[in-house]
């Protein structure tokens, strides 16, 4: 595969951008490697600057559900811009897409349209502390929130910790108003409460964690995270930033009925344009600024341009048998690869839900915790990772990522897709 045209763009965006980049996963570091420039995509298929085509299944990292420059997203986007770009006033756009939404989730009442999942999960945490008057976040390891300070720590040894900072630059009074547990374990949270329960504001979770490998939780246990936080005068946060409109229209949420108290959406609600949400009943959003006291703003919020593209995608997502389509293709793709991977005995292991899959090379059963996931196997996720490449398949640069079929996906792309899998799998064991 010829990447000369990538290794020099990434030359060049060294010079402007730390890292060389815009969001840190794209440099390929851990894969290494030269990241692939890309220029174009259509459908399933993306095409690299050296003209380089693959079957893409990181989708944007989740947002492009229908695939590629979707005829109908593109034909939205360009009618929309074409009348101007962004006004700071309301549109009747930001009307449609959110009676589109709240016409078919009956799991919030109100919403807020802002700019990115961070932004959401950032407000949805402001939200809960104005709300509750409480000041503490319990969150989970192995979830991902977006960059914002209180969501960037991480445990420290111990069942429940304030654990530390995940990055530089955030204070420690941050930290101190983050409690970080394991997942999958109902005594740690528990114990959170039993020391912390009147002081803590809310319980954040992803209800489908797919940031750090997918660690699929038992429904019971998001149905007790749901009863301790009522107990408790907390407030439970669903973060369905990938999960939301993606699992089923109404997210995790609608697939476990499970009703949180706010629920913060992105990717998937912008059409591949800078969209993030969230949303909750009537009563908790009425204390959003300029109804309440908790302020939220945003210059481009509610964009005229991102909301006609959400329109158009989560319009196709309520086609009749839409998520059933995507579920069977994406079983497809995982009963291929495990066929193969049963066959010749290698160490490995694929789950998915609904068009979200993920590969770890494990004998466990089940990987629910973040811990249960073995860095060493990281090793021979690179080696096929870059044997995949050069068959043409592009996944997430990173082990720790999970896959995503979208609508654009036909059955042919899946069954090379099997093909490139098993060869790929092949060349990773053998050098291993
Ligand atoms: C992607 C993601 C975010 C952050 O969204 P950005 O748009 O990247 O800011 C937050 N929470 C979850 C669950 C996500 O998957």
């Amino acid at each position: 595969m010829n990447t000369t045209r990538s290794q020099e763009l990434f030359e060049t965006a060294k010079k402007y951008f730390p890292g060389g980049v815009n969001s840190p996963v794209r440099a390929f570091r851990s894969v290494g490697g030269t990241p692939l420039f890309i220029r174009k995509g259509k459908g399933s298929r993306i095409w690299d600057a050296d003209g380089n085509e693959f079957i893409d299944y990181c989708c944007s990292w989740g947002p492009l559900i229908l695939g590629h420059a979707n005829d109908g997203v593109v034909k939205a986007v360009q009618e929309t811009v074409a009348e101007g770009s962004s006004f700071g006033a309301p549109t009747e756009l930001e009307n449609q897409l959110a009676d589109l939404i709240l016409s078919f989730n009956s799991y919030i009442e109100k919403i807020r349209f802002v700019s990115s999942g961070t932004e959401a999960v950032m407000s949805a945490i402001r939200l809960a502390r104005g709300y509750t008057g409480r000041t503490k976040i319990l969150k989970f390891e192995g979830c991902y929130h977006g960059h914002s300070d209180s969501l960037l720590v991480k445990a420290g040894s111990g069942l429940v910790t304030f654990g530390n900072t995940s990055s530089a630059g955030v204070p420690e009074a941050f930290v101190n108003e983050t409690i970080v547990v394991p997942l999958n374990n109902t005594n740690a949270v528990r114990e959170a409460f039993a020391q912390f329960g009147n002081e803590i504001a809310a319980v954040i979770i992803e209800p489908v964690p797919a940031n750090n490998g997918l660690l699929l939780q038992e429904k019971s246990y998001l149905e007790f995270l749901r009863v301790i936080t009522k107990e408790h005068g907390s407030l439970l946060i669903f973060d369905e930033v990938i999960s939301g409109f993606r699992v089923c229209f109404c997210g995790a949420a609608g697939y476990y009925s499970i009703q949180p108290d706010i629920i913060t959406y992105g990717k998937i609600i912008g059409g591949g344009l800078p969209v993030g949400a969230y949303g909750a009943s009537r009563e908790i959003m009425s204390r959003i600024s300029p109804e309440g006291d908790v302020y939220q703003a945003g210059t481009l919020s509610g964009n005229p341009v991102a909301m006609s593209a959400g329109l158009a995608q989560l319009s196709a997502c309520l086609a009749p048998g839409f998520y059933q389509e995507q579920e069977a293709k994406t079983q497809r793709l995982v009963n291929g690869i495990r066929a193969h991977i049963a066959a010749k005995g290698y160490t490995a292991k694929l789950w998915h839900i609904g068009s979200i899959f993920w590969i770890a090379f494990t004998n466990l059963e089940y990987i629910r915790t973040a811990e249960e996931i073995d860095p060493q196997s990281m090793t021979i996720f690179r080696k096929m990772y870059h044997a995949l490449l050069e068959r043409g398949i592009y996944l997430g640069p990173s082990g720790y990522e999970v896959g995503f079929v979208s609508a654009a996906h036909s059955n042919e792309d899946i069954d090379r897709t099997i093909t490139a899998f098993a060869q790929a799998l092949d060349e990773a064991f053998v050098t291993t």
